[in-house]
């Protein structure tokens, strides 16, 4: 049974990056409003995550690590509707049986907060009274312990400094699309990147991309006829070099739907292919900074693909991508 833990345990969690966003989406589930990440010795030392959402109900913490656990659907129906990055129960489970896990929380009912200690079944082995806030902290130690052959993948160093810009660059995504989130990202106590609370995803870009690139972009949105999908964003003025210089790369190609940070192949070639068409030789292999926020009923999508849910399946990809080819 450990074995066939670990198994799909390597699946979830494949990187650090994959076991920060697995913590970060849990804080959005939560309706956080600030997180901070702290890494130290680029992850391997120390993962922590934390955030001042709804904390985690008594009921569910026994059960909170226990494989395919979750507080967030309870029938297939759910799938269909939708609204929270999790419904898999496979996160905090899958880290427990690749590292070591505590899990700091409080909801508002609670008096104070509690220290869980998680063993590598996701079973409490012990917990005592702790001194934070509302909301939710997991700190994970020893990450891949058991998966020597990974670790050392990611322990080199060229790997660990491309893994702290994976992460800088996830966390940019989300403080995209929730601009009235605050985000502290720290390396070894130094701040890495951080982000203020702003008013919409035209001061939220700003913060993440500069004035000087975000001067070269155009906003749009677009409600396709035949179906109720909207789309909404930023794209580079054509002819702006900015946009389409190396500085950017596909890191800066920001494709959401429903809020959900995805990989769209498609979409992403069709922006590209736009704007090399329109530009010069040399910028053939650039990639165009964008945003664009896909909103589609949560009927039309499958997100679960894979477990670590960056496919997603439209229902209406075709219209979507004359959409984009529209606003284009
Ligand atoms: P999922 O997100 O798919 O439900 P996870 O393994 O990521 O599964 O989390 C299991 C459960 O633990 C969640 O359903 C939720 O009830 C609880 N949980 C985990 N992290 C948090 C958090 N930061 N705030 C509140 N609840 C959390
Ligand atoms: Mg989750």
């Amino acid at each position: 049974a450990a074995t066939i833990r670990l198994l799909s345990s390597s699946q979830v969690i494949t990187s650090v990056v994959s076991l920060v966003k697995e913590l970060v989406e849990n804080s959005l589930d939560a309706r956080a409003s600030s997180i901070d990440v702290k890494l130290e010795s680029y992850g391997f030392d120390k993962i922590e995550v934390r955030d001042n959402g709804d904390g985690i109900k008594a009921a569910d913490v026994p059960v909170m690590a226990v494989k395919h656990y979750t507080s967030k659907i309870s029938s297939h129906e759910d799938l269909q509707s939708l609204q929270t990055y999790g419904f898999r129960g496979e996160a905090l489970g899958s880290i427990c049986s690749i590292a070591e896990v505590s899990v700091t929380t409080k909801t508002s009912a609670d008096d104070f907060s509690t220290q869980y200690v998680l063993d590598s079944c996701g079973h409490i082995t012990s917990q005592k009274p702790s001194h934070l806030g509302q909301g939710t902290t997991v700190t994970v130690h020893k990450l891949f312990k058991n998966l020597p052959v990974r670790k050392q993948f990611y322990s080199a160093t060229k790997k660990c400094k491309e893994e702290i810009k994976r992460v800088q660059d996830l966390l940019m995504a989300y403080g995209i699309i929730k601009p009235d989130l605050r985000i502290i990202f720290t390396h070894n106590k130094a701040v890495i990147w951080q982000k203020t609370r702003v008013s919409d995803h035209k001061m939220a870009l700003l913060s993440v991309l500069g004035t000087a690139v975000m001067s070269s972009m155009v906003p749009f949105q677009h409600q396709c006829e035949d179906s109720e999908v909207l789309l909404n964003g930023f794209l580079p003025k054509p002819n702006s070099n900015y946009t389409l210089t190396s500085l950017s790369s596909p890191d800066r190609s920001f494709i959401f739907i429903n809020r959900r940070l995805v990989y769209q192949k498609d979409i992403l070639k069709l922006v590209r292919l736009y704007y090399n068409l329109m530009c010069s030789k040399d910028s053939i292999h650039s990639y165009p900074i964008f945003f664009i926020n896909i909103i589609i009923p949560a009927s039309a999508i499958d997100v679960n693909v894979t477990p670590d849910k960056t496919q997603v399946m439209m229902q209406n990809k075709e219209s979507v991508l004359l959409a984009v080819e529209n606003v284009l």
